[in-house]
């Protein structure tokens, strides 16, 4: 990795050798979270636009060079990452905007954003031996880590609260993880993980805690401006829980930045669901990921509930850092964006990703978006994964008679 330059502190600046630390910043504990810094003038010197447009690979790891991980490192097989950026032009023309797009990470192999994250952490545990790898997750970061790991055949370890989707919990087990549901919140389920992993000498990839993680999601970026040709968005709407997939977005438009591969930074905007808005709350107040104390957080978007976002440096910084701005919305505003997002672009989500549409909404109607402006909003998790809220926001169908007469009545009805 002679292309990573260090690991630095988000609180104190502090630098160090990959080497020298797994995980957090020794001064600031488990809330020491670092970001990745690289050589660019060495990974210029390596790669470019012009090798991307030959590149054959359409995962992730087309960015390898701009990956904390070794060259010569295996990758896991699954699929992921390089998903479709949809023009959105009758949600466009319902906003008055002129140009949107949605990049749909409904379709990755475990049916959400975090597969792009897991999939680093998988090649991090292979390179340092690990034999175990774990997670605290709401659900869809141990999904994606079950997922990634059962595709190289690496024993994986999740511990989710206990109140975690159905289905989100039937693909930890299908995959063969070992599944422990706490009886907790997922905040009392990530600080046992931090225990538990220290223990027994596991791989840790809780979100921030792991250093690592924000350079997978940030592969989303790098796509979205090489699928517009590298002419960055004006706009992007992010869904924020933890903070990891902002903080990343913010990475990889860095990266882009540092590499002179785009021009200007796109404004980067946080959405959180009004029961679950801590990043709102600090943003709003001027404090400082370090000053934020835990709160009581719920929502129907279960993805995006976290009482204290463990990514929260990174996350403050993408908006005040980008001229963007966090929004909340409510868990109706947030349900009702389910089927528009669906009927309007044929991609199904989940709550979580429907807040970031239903924040894009309210930034039109609070005036913030110029209908000039190219935006992308996130699309981050299939509604496949909770069917339960999905239907709260739909009739149920009537139960007919095999027959015209019926067929007559039930639409005349
Ligand atoms: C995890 C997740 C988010 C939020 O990401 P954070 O990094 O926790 O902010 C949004 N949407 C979906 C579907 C997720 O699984
Ligand atoms: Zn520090």
């Amino acid at each position: 990795m002679d292309h990573v330059k260090a690991l630095k502190c988000t609180i104190c600046g502090a630098e160090y050798s990959p080497d020298e630390v797994e995980y957090v910043c020794p001064k600031h504990g488990d809330d020491g979270t670092l970001d990745v810094l690289y050589d660019y003038d060495l990974i210029a010197s390596r790669f470019s636009k012009d090798d991307l447009a030959a590149s054959k690979d359409f995962t992730i790891w087309r960015y390898k060079p701009l990956l904390p991980v070794e060259p010569d490192s295996p990758v896991p097989p699954l699929r992921v990452g390089w998903t479709p950026l949809y023009p959105a032009p009758r949600l466009a023309e319902k906003l008055g905007l002129k140009h949107l797009w949605v990049k749909d990470d409904t379709g990755e192999p475990t049916a959400s954003f975090k597969d792009r994250a897991s999939a680093v952490a998988v090649v991090k545990a292979q390179e340092k031996g690990a034999e175990v790898i774990t997670t605290a997750s709401t659900g869809n970061a141990a999904a994606a880590l079950a997922g990634l790991a059962a595709s190289v055949g690496l024993p994986a370890v999740i511990f989710v609260p206990k109140s975690a989707p159905p289905a989100k919990i039937a693909q930890h087990l299908i995959y063969g993880a070992r599944v422990m549901l706490v009886d907790g919140t997922y905040d009392d389920a990530f600080e046992l993980t931090l225990k538990v992993a220290k223990e027994f000498g596991w791989y840790n990839r809780n979100t921030a805690y792991n250093p690592y993680m924000t350079e997978g999601k940030k592969t989303a970026a790098l796509e979205i401006c090489e699928q517009l040709g590298w002419e960055a968005p004006d706009r992007i709407f992010v869904p924020v829980g933890d903070g990891c997939i902002i903080g990343g977005i913010h990475k990889g438009l860095k990266d882009l930045m540092a590499l002179g591969w785009i021009d200007h930074m796109p404004k980067i905007m946080g959405v959180q669901a009004a029961g679950s808005d801590p990043l709102v709350r600090a943003w709003e107040q001027g404090l400082q990921g370090w000053e934020m104390k835990p709160v009581e957080a719920h929502s129907v978007a279960d993805s995006i509930v976290a009482g204290l976002p463990r990514d929260r440096n990174k996350a403050l910084a993408a908006v005040r850092e980008t001229g963007g701005a966090y929004l909340r919305v409510t868990d109706e505003e947030i349900l009702a964006a389910i089927p528009t997002v669906a009927r309007n672009t044929g991609v199904f989500v989940e709550p979580a990703a429907a807040a970031a549409y239903a924040g894009l909404e309210k930034a039109v109607t609070e005036g913030m978006v110029d209908p000039d402006e190219r935006v992308v909003v996130l699309l981050t998790g299939s509604g496949l994964k909770d069917i339960a809220s999905a239907m709260k926001t739909v009739p149920q169908p009537p139960v007919i008679e095999p027959t015209l007469e019926a067929v007559k009545a039930a639409m005349g009805a």
